[in-house]
């Protein structure tokens, strides 16, 4: 076992989420409630040390002056690829943290132990403790962003696979020789759902008349349109916006049928900043799912995350209250 916690001596943990533009940190209890907060904005040209340096300073500003004796652990949200069982960061997109030992700096600098995951991955276990998922032990998570993400919770765990790494749905293949994925790969889920995916239709959209009402929105000028944009343009109900979230949820839905087939999940949490604003998107992707899988043969249930933007820090803690959660370390 990585470690045991009397949750009555220590009924506090602290979550981290590390994001590529900013950090954010709380002092959770084991209730799932947040006492205090901090937030640190991430510079893009910031190296190694800085991020060392600030995720240091967000985790002793939530601290506060409580006592370590009072704090079960620390949990960490990082957007990087982890080896759960070793502790190590072997890849991250957009933060130079692979490879540096961040588990023993903090343990160093702060007397308490330090247990890390992906950041898809903690939003799920979040959502299990204490949010839409609660008490459950299939579900499945995407994470709809800048890019799409996953986690996978199964059989009460959080499911890793070999090193960890399991749950990237956002890079399964959707479409054979598709639209290029940020990856570097074709036809990915992320091809079309990502926030540069879905400003890429929304531009192709604007070349035509049928897309004059989301061209207007950017005045007039194709290269401003973002995927905010099409957002914007979908909330104020233009038809053009409102297809082009509807066939990208459709898509979804397909993908989902598909994790439905191999993991049998009793719901499917889909969240991130743009299922809070793309409900045609979420609701295409339940219709799609609903016909490959009616009601009454498999029965799983589409829901959008209830925890927003603190999913990651509540299940970072949780982690930090729960190691044993991951696989990899209960034994
Ligand atoms: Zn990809």
């Amino acid at each position: 076992m990585y470690y045991t916690i009397d949750i009555m001596e220590k009924p506090f943990a602290i979550g981290i989420d590390v994001g590529g533009t900013k950090i954010a940190a709380a002092l959770v209890d084991c209730h799932g409630h947040i006492s205090a907060r901090s937030f640190a904005l991430v510079p893009s040209d910031i190296d190694t040390e800085g991020v060392i340096a600030l995720i240091g300073a967000a985790i002793a500003e939530a601290r506060g002056d409580l006592s370590v004796d009072r704090i079960a652990g620390i949990g960490v949200a990082v957007p990087c690829f982890v080896d759960t069982e070793e502790q190590q960061l072997l890849h991250c997109v957009n933060l130079p943290l692979a490879g540096c030992n961040l588990r023993d700096r903090l343990t160093q600098s702060t007397g308490l132990p330090v247990i890390m995951h992906n950041d898809a991955t903690l939003a799920v276990l979040g959502e299990e403790r204490y949010g839409v998922a609660r008490g459950l032990n299939h579900v499945l998570m995407i994470t709809l962003g800048t890019g799409v993400g996953g986690g996978l919770f199964l059989d009460g765990k959080l499911f890793g696979g070999a090193r960890g790494l399991a749950g990237e749905i956002g890079h399964i293949t959707i479409v054979a020789d598709g639209d290029p994925c940020p990856c570097g790969g074709k036809g990915h889920l992320e091809s079309y759902l990502g926030r540069a995916a879905l400003a890429r239709k929304a531009q192709e959209a604007a070349a035509g008349p049928e897309g004059s009402g989301i061209l207007k929105r950017a005045g007039g000028n194709v290269d401003d349109i973002t995927a905010e944009t099409l957002l914007e343009a979908a909330e104020a109900g233009d038809v053009c916006a409102l297809d082009i979230l509807r066939q990208a949820g459709d898509l979804l839905g397909q993908a989902l049928a598909s994790f439905v087939n191999v993991l049998n999940p009793e719901l499917i949490v889909i969240a991130g900043g743009l299922s809070q604003r793309a409900s045609s998107l979420v609701e295409a992707a339940r219709a799609r799912l609903r016909e490959e899988w009616p009601p009454g043969i498999i029965d799983v249930t589409v829901a959008t995350g209830q925890l927003g933007n603190d999913a990651g820090i509540l299940g970072a803690a949780a982690l930090a209250f729960s190691p044993t959660v991951l696989d990899a370390l209960a034994s």
